[in-house]
């Protein structure tokens, strides 16, 4: 296979790890198979014994389609290796529940997606795994929670819905002296201005549901890391217990990584233009968005990352109310729980995707009722910042 290290990631999303059949296709193929078949008896024996990189057994385990996605991943986040899986789910739990034990203690953030919080706080748990969750801007409360035994630390690198942003590179330093793992769910930072590994983390987990795809069709995940880690004991837990991606989603989602760089250029464009054109408005009382000098961790969030990202959040003045009202006046904008899609999205997340917290949660976590995440597609943003001008001439 070439070696692709030194293009730049946009050239590595069209290329890297592309794997070609004896026909020479120039798209990706897809080996919608379940399982391989073997010219000998004893050809079989020799790879359940142990097969080669481009040997396959079975779908649950592996299959061409989805190495290709999985390698060219792996050479955008600069990791060697990744092992790509059903759902982002799928693989935020198969990093964790792979890599600890009864006993073991965990260090998080608190600022999680909610699925990702019930795998820490119900399902680790009930299994005697001891979690302490922190306020992941607060390096005194890391450095207070992390203990010479704490195995892994697991954080959001930029939080949902009101982006904080964690300071990775110190955070992986204190994980790192105490011998734990740093796992980051990646979401917000994107494939293509991901700075995880080079801060340090030893893990990094994608839903590719969100900009992978992002185009609002399969659900996918995947978890990239070193060989050791990634090809040992996440692949034994991840092929044995069934969270494999399919074929045919690994090769959508290798179809959108030919897309990938120039849509999350586009839609950071958008969030740039939005937070640039609403930063001062009557109707709202905090604009929040990384790449905004407003943003309470604006020279944090330049050091970190090259771009803002592609979400923003926005606060009513007049709360759930005035929320509603907007959300309802919009035309563009549709009411949804995804983001990262090509059609902008806006979300009420008090009332949907963190509306099982408590109220009290919420306050910690900055979720207001007024609070609305608004996230950028791929439509003009002059009428993505009109449409919006005139939802928040209603509210
Ligand atoms: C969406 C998301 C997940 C879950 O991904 P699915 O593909 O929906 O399973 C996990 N973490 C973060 C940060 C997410 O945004």
């Amino acid at each position: 296979m070439t070696d692709t290290s030194r293009w730049s990631r946009r050239t590595k999303a069209v290329h890297s790890g592309i794997r070609r059949s004896q026909y020479g296709e120039i798209s990706e193929a897809i080996f919608l198979t379940q399982a391989f078949t073997y010219p000998t008896a004893e050809a079989a024996e020799a790879r359940f014994i142990e097969s080669q990189d481009d040997e396959f057994i079975y779908a649950r385990y592996g299959n061409p389609t989805l190495a290709m996605f999985e390698d060219r991943m792996a050479a955008l986040e600069g990791a060697e290796a990744g092992f790509a899986c059903a759902s982002g789910m799928a693989a935020v739990n198969g990093a964790l529940m792979s890599l600890v034990k009864a006993g073991d203690h965990i260090v998080s953030s608190r600022a999680l997606f909610g699925s990702c919080l019930y795998i820490l706080e119900d399902i680790l748990r009930r299994f005697g795994v001891e979690v302490t969750l922190v306020d992941g801007r607060d390096l005194d409360a890391w450095q207070s929670a992390i203990r010479p035994d704490t195995k892994m630390v697991f954080l959001e690198s930029i939080s949902n819905p009101v982006l904080e942003i964690i300071d990775l590179p110190k955070v992986a330093e204190m994980a790192h002296a105490v011998g734990a793992l740093v796992v980051v769910d990646n979401v917000f930072a994107t494939p293509t201005y991901s700075y995880a590994i080079d801060a340090g983390a030893d893990l990094v987990v994608y839903s590719t549901t969100k900009h992978v795809d992002g185009q609002g069709r399969c659900l996918g995940g995947i978890i990239l890391g070193p060989k050791e880690i990634v090809r040992g004991p996440v692949e034994a837990y991840m092929k044995h217990t069934g969270g494999a991606m399919s074929p045919f989603t690994a090769w959508v989602m290798l179809k959108s990584l030919d897309t990938l760089d120039l849509r999350v250029n586009a839609q950071c464009d958008a969030a740039e233009a939005l937070a640039e054109g609403l930063a001062v408005h009557p109707k709202l009382s905090r604009v929040i968005y990384p790449g905004h000098a407003s943003h309470p961790q604006a020279d944090l969030a330049a050091k970190l990352c090259k771009r803002g990202g592609t979400v923003l959040a926005i606060e009513a003045e007049g709360g759930k109310d005035a929320a509603f009202r907007m959300l309802n006046a919009l035309e563009i904008f549709t009411i949804s729980n995804n983001f990262a899609d090509s059609k902008s999205i806006v979300t009420h997340p008090a009332t949907t995707t963190h509306q099982r917290l408590t109220e009290d949660q919420r306050a910690i976590l900055g979720i207001s009722d007024g609070v609305i995440r608004v996230s950028c597609g791929l439509e003009d943003p002059a009428d993505l910042l009109a449409d919006l001008e005139a939802g928040l001439a209603q509210a």
